[in-house]
Formats: C-alpha cells, sequence, structure tokens
C-alpha cells in the first residue's frame, strides 16, 4: 500500500515502499536519523498573541472538526511509542486550553515502548493555567514542564503578547517550581530592542525558581511572515551578553538535544541557547511533529505534511484497504473507541505506514539559510513549538 503525502510547498513527494514498511523497527531516516521524540500539539488556540508567532487578529483557526480527539491522539502516540518514539512533548497553542488536558496527560503517561519502558511525558506551556491544573497533571503523569516566559516586566509583557497576564505566567512558574518536576525550563526568544536588555535578568530569574533559563533565536515561523534576519539575536550575542556576567563553560554531551548549554561560574546552574538559524542542529534532529488537526511534519519548517486524519476517520471497512488522501478531503465524524478498538491493526499499520513515509521524506537541514527557503505556511501556533 502506498502512503501518499500531502504537499503544501514545491517538494516532491516520498513514496514508501513495502520493503521499508516494517511495525516495531526504528523510525530512521535516509540519514541515519533515528527518531526518539514526538510532538504532539493539542490546538492551535492560545491565550497570547505573541507577536512573534501569532498575528492579533484575523488568525485562521483550524476547524474545530479536524482536532484529533483524545482516543486519536492516544492511538497515534501508542504507534509512535511501539516505533521506538520515547519522549511526547505536548504543545500547541496553548496546550492548557484544551479541556481535556488531564485525560490527555493520564492516557499517553500509560504507554511504554516495546521494552515495556514508559514513554517519558513533557509539556511546553506559557504556564497561565498551571497553578489550576498541575497537581492534576503531576499526578496523571506529566513528568516535565518548560515554560515560555519573555520578559519580567509587565509593560513589555503586555505589548509583546498583547494581553495582560504577565502575573499569571510568574504564579504559573512558582507554582512549577514548587511541584517536584525538575529539571524546569524557562524559555525565551531573545529579540533586538524587546527584550535583549533583559538576558541577565531572566537567567537570575530562572536560578531563584530552581530553572534552567534558555535563549532562542528567532525563526521564520510568524503568521505574519515579519521575520527579519538582521534584526534578529544571534546566539553569539546572546552568549557574549552573558560572558559579561558569568564564566561560560560549555556542557558535553547535547545529543540531539536543540539546547547547547554552557554551566555558568562552573555550575551547578546552567544556560541554554536554541540556536537553529546559526548554528542549526539538524545533523541531530530526532524530532517528528503531529499537529492538532492530524498532519504529521518531520520538521518545523518542512512545506509537506503527511495527514493521518483521514486514515483516522475512515470507516473501519476502508481503514485496511485505502491509501490516505489528500489534506481536502471531507473530514467524517471522528470514530468511538469501541470502533477504534475494532479496527486495531490495520489501523495501526497505516499509522505505522504513514510515520514511516513521513521519515523518510526528512531532508538533510530545514535550509533556512537558503536562498530558496520557503516559510511555512502555518504559523508556530499551528504548528506545535
Ligand atoms: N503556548 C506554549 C508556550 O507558550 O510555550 C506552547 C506553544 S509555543 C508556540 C512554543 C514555543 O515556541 C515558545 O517557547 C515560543 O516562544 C516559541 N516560538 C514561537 N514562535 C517562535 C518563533 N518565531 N521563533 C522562535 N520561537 C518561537
Amino acid at each position: 500500500m502506498t502512503a501518499v503525502p500531502v504537499l503544501i510547498g514545491m517538494r516532491p513527494p516520498v513514496v514508501e515502499t513495502e520493503a521499508d514498511a516494517a511495525p516495531g523497527a526504528p523510525l530512521v531516516d535516509t540519514h541515519g536519523r533515528v527518531h526518539r521524540d514526538l510532538r504532539i500539539s493539542l490546538t492551535d488556540r492560545c491565550s497570547l498573541r505573541c507577536t512573534y508567532c501569532m498575528p492579533e487578529q484575523g488568525n485562521e483557526w483550524l476547524a474545530k472538526t479536524s482536532i484529533l480527539t483524545l482516543d486519536e491522539i492516544e492511538r497515534v502516540a501508542r504507534v509512535a511509542a511501539a516505533d521506538g518514539i520515547t519522549t511526547f512533548r505536548l504543545t500547541g497553542g496553548e496546550p492548557l486550553l484544551r479541556q481535556d488536558i488531564v485525560e490527555v496527560v493520564r492516557r499517553l503517561a500509560r504507554i511504554t515502548g516495546p521494552d515495556g519502558t514508559p514513554v517519558e511525558l513533557a509539556m511546553t506551556t506559557n504556564g497561565i493555567r498551571l497553578p489550576e491544573f498541575l497537581p492534576g497533571l503531576v499526578e496523571a503523569g506529566l513528568r516535565r514542564l518548560n515554560i515560555s516566559l519573555d520578559t519580567l516586566r509587565r509593560d513589555r509583557f503586555r505589548e509583546l503578547t498583547r494581553r495582560d497576564r504577565l502575573d499569571d505566567v510568574l504564579d504559573g512558574i512558582a507554582a512549577a517550581a514548587a511541584s517536584g518536576l525538575r529539571p524546569l525550563k524557562l524559555n525565551a526568544v531573545a529579540m533586538r530592542d524587546v527584550n535583549d536588555d533583559e538576558l541577565v535578568d531572566l537567567v537570575e530569574f530562572a536560578i531563584a525558581h530552581d530553572a534552567q533559563m534558555r535563549f532562542i533565536e528567532q525563526m521564520p515561523l510568524d503568521a505574519g511572515h515579519t521575520w527579519d534576519r538582521s534584526r534578529m539575536v544571534t546566539r553569539d550575542e546572546i552568549l557574549d551578553t552573558l560572558s559579561r556576567r558569568w564564566s561560560l563553560t560549555p556542557v558535553p554531551g547535547r545529543g540531539g538535544a536543540p539546547a547547547e548549554r554552557w554551566m555558568l561560574d562552573g555550575g551547578p546552574h546552567t544556560v541554554g541557547v536554541i540556536a537553529s538559524v546559526t548554528a542549526p542542529f539538524c545533523g541531530d534532529c530526532d524530532r517528528l511533529r503531529l499537529t492538532a488537526d492530524g498532519q504529521l511534519r518531520n520538521c518545523l519548517f518542512s512545506t509537506t505534511e503527511y495527514d493521518l486524519l483521514p486514515i483516522l476517520r475512515t470507516a473501519s471497512s476502508s481503514v485496511a484497504g485505502s491509501a490516505p488522501v489528500a489534506g481536502s478531503a471531507p473530514v467524517a465524524e471522528p470514530p468511538s473507541v469501541a470502533e477504534l478498538v475494532e479496527a486495531s491493526s490495520p489501523l495501526d499499520e497505516e499509522i505505522d505506514r504513514m510515520l514511516r513515509s513521513c521519515v523518510r521524506g526528512k531532508l538533510p537541514g530545514h535550509a533556512i539559510n537558503d536562498p530558496s527557503f520557503l516559510q511555512p505556511a502555518r504559523g508556530m501556533n499551528a504548528i506545535g513549538g
């Protein structure tokens, strides 16, 4: 059977052959990268409107009917874990806006890999609803948290996120610090003339909350397509600023992690930099993404998506036999748990094939620095950061 990727850009489709499909085998791409990490976006909705991510108004939301149900997410996640995915990171949009978020965590945390080891469940959040949800999330099996915090100044926060919610975010960080979840990471996009005078303050704030500060180079992923390379704050500039306050010693053993880390004054505290633009780390990338509307993506910057929605929503009779169709196909009613169970094996095989097709189609790098680079049509909120 042939899995057909949905082209939303100019890249040619990767057609998978029968011989490539081996359910349960690791997800290795044509460049030898083994995939261990699945980012699962739960919604494209967000309680903030960060300027580098979403427009203030007029955002085109994903159709509610196309948002994956809890059963559908769990189904894909189980197949991915059987294929060697060891970490699920829940993201969005804002994952805590999802009504069934505690149940999502509970179901995904129960999933084990082929050797019986439970997957690791992490979440990236703006923190706003953490005081309300954190006890339930921890009890349900959440193990790690990344919280976004770009500024400590209220006026800046309001301008940057177009919402007056800094106090709520800080309450969320306090709740996370008080929880047992470690390592706790705080993420800031470094922006010129916006927060680049706060880098040291943010690191000190993180240290005071037993957290690790990480700075992200701004990427061309804003819905408004306003990214300007000449304005972005680079890794080297970030390190230059921090090294005026601390001595920085590289932490070895980065593996597939997006952040390079440095010890501050010999440790134990560290700071991380995610330099996707000036020092891409694609050679070690082990990540796949599942969007809230069921599209598999092999790169943040990919212009090709692999549509799981028709597979998940096709009646059980055709689950076994049909090739997936393009995203323009009508979206059927989500299946019930009983229907999913009944259709188990053929459906899982279809999901497995699509995962493999997506992995096989992964390019060696994201090519942001190539003149032919094409920004993906989706903004970061609809991809899942
Ligand atoms: N709402 C959650 C949050 O605020 O963390 C999760 C989704 S958000 C899209 C995930 C991460 O993506 C955040 O840390 C955010 O700062 C980052 N992000 C969004 N747009 C970005 C861009 N254009 N460049 C770099 N990072 C970006």
